[in-house]
């Protein structure tokens, strides 16, 4: 089924988009949010429950304190308000892997509200506003066998496994974001991007987009330029990659400017994003808004973290990755420019650590955004994932500094690193990598070079210095790069021209 799609510069000519963000996140708490059981990823199905996470009689639920914890910090990194009391309420509906017939959320009453992340697009900010950060439970999994796709459609019979139910879920949710017009789709991505930094920082989850422990549902709307009122949203469902966000908004933009030009109407529904076509196909219609009797928690006390405790956990945040960036930033001296390169290279860190290992900030960039960035290209792979560590890369740039090997040959030395021969200083030993100095090996291939070559030599004598360069070269050559260009260009003018 292929929509009919607008071009997306011909979207802008018309219309305006507003973007809007709920990002579910699983905190990494050792235990469940209303029970003692495990939250180990990938353990046998149904091995981590009990009476509480799977609902059944007289169960009563405790509030999880590190997650509550978690969520406080994540508030404060967000600028939010932290809500002096809040409560936990049923979220009633039915579906398999709900065991308790409901999901206990925040409604009216979430943990932190009012905040904002701002975000960098080409060098210029947008506020995203923070409406709320609440606490909540995970659902369980559903599984679907025998089908080709996994999904329900065609499937022989479907599993429970309610090892995720209860796991503790931190929902934040943005007002609508209007005005980031082109660059809608790029400030969706930088939201994720960097909302996933700050809670890698606070350690308060692995946020693994992959492994589903941080899911986005991404809303987009048009409404024509100029327009009062905004228009429609659809919201598309569990988007799992930062590439992705960026993707679904843009999609939408496009198929949503088509429905409208042929005069049609958006349908408010939720939506599910293809990867490998970077399109999203039609899912639930949520015209009609389900009630969810939503009421307060009966078995659960309300949330009433006193203020001491507030700004104490205000105080201990770690530097965020904002402050971050301007810090390192002047440290190393670099343009805005240079250090977005860094951060859209996913280098920051791994610089960073190089620098921490005895680099120079100059060098440890270098390599990093050089030969470092060609390779990972080449392998498909993030720069993370080359398999040479920010400390050899700095034993790196100490052989060059100290004229143990040249640029040549410290490439070669990485080639050996990466093959897994072991450190840089051990893989030029083993290779034999070194600079070779004035030796007599070295005097016998500078010889060689002159006794080839007599119409250079003849040029040289007569004036032509430059053309020693081919001289250079031919030494250069024998030696296989070994050999140091200025000790063996001095070593010719001695030899050549007396001097
Ligand atoms: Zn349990």
């Amino acid at each position: 089924m292929s929509e009919t799609l607008v071009e997306f510069d011909d979207v802008l000519t018309r219309y305006e988009p507003v973007i809007g963000l709920e990002t579910h996140v699983e905190l990494g708490t050792e235990s469940k949010m209303f029970c003692g059981c495990a939250t180990t990823f990938g353990a046998e199905p149904n091995t981590q429950t009990c009476p509480v996470c799977l609902g059944l009689p007289g169960s009563l639920p405790v509030a999880n304190a590190a997650a509550v914890e978690s969520t406080i910090r994540i508030g404060l990194a967000l600028g939010c308000r932290i809500a002096p009391w809040s409560r936990f309420a049923r979220k009633n509906y039915f579906y398999p892997d709900i065991p308790k017939g409901f999901q206990t959320s925040q409604y009216d009453e979430p943990l932190c509200v009012d905040g904002h992340l701002d975000v960098e697009v080409d060098g210029e900010t947008y506020r995203v506003e923070i409406e709320r950060v609440h606490l909540e439970e995970d659902t369980g999994k559903n599984l679907h066998v025998g089908g080709a796709t996994g999904r329900i459609h065609g499937a022989d019979h479907s599993l429970v496994d309610f090892n995720r139910a209860g796991i503790p879920l931190v929902e934040i949710v943005t007002r609508p974001v209007p005005g980031a017009g082109a660059k809608a789709p790029e400030v969706a991505r930088a939201y994720v991007t960097e909302l996933r930094e700050i809670i890698q920082t606070l350690g308060a989850s692995d946020v693994r987009m992959e492994q589903g422990s941080l899911r986005c549902d991404v809303n987009t709307s048009l409404a024509p330029v100029g327009a009062t009122e905004w228009g429609t949203r659809t919201e598309t469902k569990n988007v799992n990659s930062l590439r992705s966000v960026e993707r679904s908004v843009r999609y939408e933009m496009r198929r949503q400017a088509a429905v409208l030009d042929a005069g049609g109407r958006v349908v408010q529904e939720t939506r599910h994003f293809h990867e490998d076509t970077g399109s999203t196909s039609s899912g639930r219609s949520k015209e009609e808004a389900t009630d969810y009797r939503y009421f307060p928690e009966p078995d659960l006390v309300p949330l009433a973290p006193d203020a001491e405790w507030i700004e104490k956990l205000a105080a201990a945040l770690p530097e965020l990755p904002a402050a971050r960036r301007v810090r390192l930033r002047g440290e190393w001296g670099l343009s805005a420019t240079e250090m977005a390169w860094l951060v859209n290279a996913g280098a920051l860190g791994l610089v960073e650590e190089t620098v921490a290992a005895g680099a120079t900030p100059a060098d440890a960039r270098k390599w990093w955004l050089g030969e470092l960035a060609r390779r990972a290209n080449d392998a498909g792979v993030e720069l993370s994932a080359l398999a040479v560590t920010p400390r050899q890369v700095a034993e790196l740039t100490a052989l060059v500094a100290e004229g143990t090997v040249n640029d040549q040959l410290a490439r070669q030395a990485l080639d050996g690193v990466l093959a897994g021969e072991g450190d840089p200083r051990a893989v030029v030993g083993s290779r034999g990598l070194a600079v070779m100095g004035e030796s007599d090996e070295l005097g016998a291939a500078v010889d060689a070079a002159i006794a080839g070559a007599p119409d250079v030599v003849a040029k040289v004598r007569g004036g032509k210095v430059q053309a020693l360069g081919a001289l250079v070269g031919a030494v250069m050559k024998t030696t296989r790069g070994k050999a140091d260009a200025a000790t063996v260009r001095r070593m010719l003018e001695e030899r050549v021209l007396g001097s």
